[in-house]
C-alpha cells in the first residue's frame, strides 16, 4: 500500500479518510459536473477495494451502503488496504432522476446496447468522458470492484451476478459472491482482448474481479437494502483480510440456493396495466401464469407465463425512456420480468 492514495483531487495518507472529486465535464453554463469520491487509506498493506453506486441515476441504495461503510463501519487506522467509494458514478443521470444521462441518453456502464459505451474515449460524448475519467482515476487503481445497482420494487430478490468466463478473476469472484451471501447468478462469458472497452470489460482484461450487486427498492434509502448491502460488503472485506471479524450470514431475506443462471427477459405482448400473481423467488413450473395484463375496462388481455422451471428475480414493469420500473403499466414489448433457474431446483 502506498503512503498516499490519490483519486481525483483527494489524497489520503495512511490511516486517513479524505473526500474530493474526479473531474467530469462542463455544462453550457460552464457549471462543472464532477464526480464526488471518498478515499480511505488503511494503516496497513492490503488490496484496494472500489465501491461504486448509481451508474443508473435512479438506483440510490448503494449510496447509503458506501457512506455507512466509509463513514461509520470501517476505521482507517484498522484497515488493511484502501477503499475508494464513489456514491454516484453518473451525476448526469442522478441529477435529473433518470436511469440514463439526460444529456446524451447514454449508459455509463455500456448496458443495454449493441454498441456499448466504452471507457476509452476521453474526447467522446459527455457520458463517455465520465466513463473514461472513472476508469483512469478509480477503476484502474482497484484490485476488486463492487458495482452496486438496485431493482426498483421492494419485492425483488437481492442478488449478485458474476461472470466466471475468465480464469484470472473466477476464483476471487466466486469467493466474493459466496460471502456476500445472497442469490448468485452466474454468467460464463469469456471476455476476449478485442471486446469493447466498457468499464467492466476493462476490469476483466486487467484481471480485476468486478461483482454486480443488485439491492432492492432502488428509488429509496430503506431497509433491508442498507443492512444487506453493508453486511455483504463487510463480509467481502473480511474474506480478503482487509478487516477482522467473522463472516455474517445474510438473514431475513429470501435467498435461492445453488448456481443460478439467467434465463432472460419476459416481455409483454399486449399493452395495459399489469398485476402480479406470484412473488419473486417463488418456484414456478414452466407455463405457470405469474402476471395478467388488463385494459382500462378491467378485461384481462394476456396471461403472462413463466418460460422455464425456475424463478423471477424482479418485475421491472414498463420501461420507458430507458427507465425500467417507471410505472406498473406496460406497452407491447415492455420488460415484465427477469427469469432465472437454479441447479438445486430442476
Ligand atoms: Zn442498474
Amino acid at each position: 500500500m502506498p503512503e498516499r492514495v490519490t483519486v481525483g483531487n483527494a489524497t489520503a495518507s495512511r490511516g486517513e479518510l479524505q473526500k474530493g472529486v474526479i473531474k467530469g465535464i462542463e455544462l453550457n453554463t460552464t457549471t462543472p459536473i464532477d464526480i464526488p469520491v471518498l478515499v480511505m487509506n488503511g494503516a496497513k498493506d492490503g488490496p484496494t477495494l472500489l465501491m461504486v453506486s448509481t451508474q443508473h441515476g435512479i438506483e440510490i441504495q448503494g449510496i447509503e451502503v458506501i457512506l455507512k461503510i466509509m463513514r461509520e463501519k470501517v476505521n482507517p487506522k484498522e484497515l488493511r488496504g484502501a477503499i475508494i467509494g464513489i456514491p454516484v458514478e453518473n451525476p448526469l443521470a442522478f441529477m435529473h432522476h433518470q436511469y440514463l444521462s439526460w444529456i446524451d441518453n447514454l449508459d455509463l456502464g455500456g448496458g443495454g446496447s449493441a454498441s456499448p459505451l466504452t471507457a476509452d474515449q476521453p474526447h467522446g460524448a459527455s457520458t463517455e468522458r465520465l466513463a473514461h475519467a472513472l476508469w483512469k482515476e478509480a477503476w484502474s487503481k482497484a484490485d476488486m470492484v463492487l458495482n452496486i445497482h438496485c431493482n426498483v420494487r421492494p419485492d425483488s430478490l437481492f442478488f449478485t451476478e458474476i461472470n466466471v468466463g475468465n480464469p484470472s478473476t473466477r476464483e476471487r469472484l466466486e469467493r466474493m459472491a459466496r460471502v456476500f451471501g445472497v442469490t448468485n447468478v452466474v454468467e460464463n462469458i469469456t471476455i476476449k482482448k478485442n471486446a469493447p472497452d466498457t468499464l467492466t470489460n476493462l476490469a476483466v482484461k486487467n484481471g480485476v474481479p468486478d461483482i454486480l450487486i443488485e439491492l432492492i427498492d432502488g428509488r429509496w434509502i430503506s431497509e433491508p437494502s442498507t443492512s444487506v448491502g453493508v453486511r455483504g460488503v463487510l463480509n467481502i472485506m473480511k474474506e480478503f483480510d482487509m478487516i477482522d471479524g467473522p463472516i455474517e450470514p445474510q438473514k431475513s431475506v429470501p435467498i435461492i440456493q445453488g448456481v443460478c443462471t439467467g434465463h432472460g427477459i419476459v416481455r409483454a405482448d399486449r399493452g395495459g396495466l399489469i398485476r402480479f400473481k406470484k412473488t419473486p423467488g417463488e418456484f414456478m413450473k414452466k407455463g405457470t401464469v405469474f402476471a395478467e395484463i388488463y385494459d382500462l375496462y378491467g378485461d384481462v388481455l394476456e396471461e403472462v407465463t413463466c418460460p422455464v422451471d425456475g424463478y423471477i428475480w424482479a418485475y421491472p414493469c414498463g420501461d420507458i425512456l430507458g427507465t425500467p420500473g417507471s410505472l406498473q403499466a406496460v406497452q407491447a414489448g415492455a420488460n415484465i420480468a427477469y427469469a432465472f433457474t437454479s441447479d438445486e431446483h430442476q
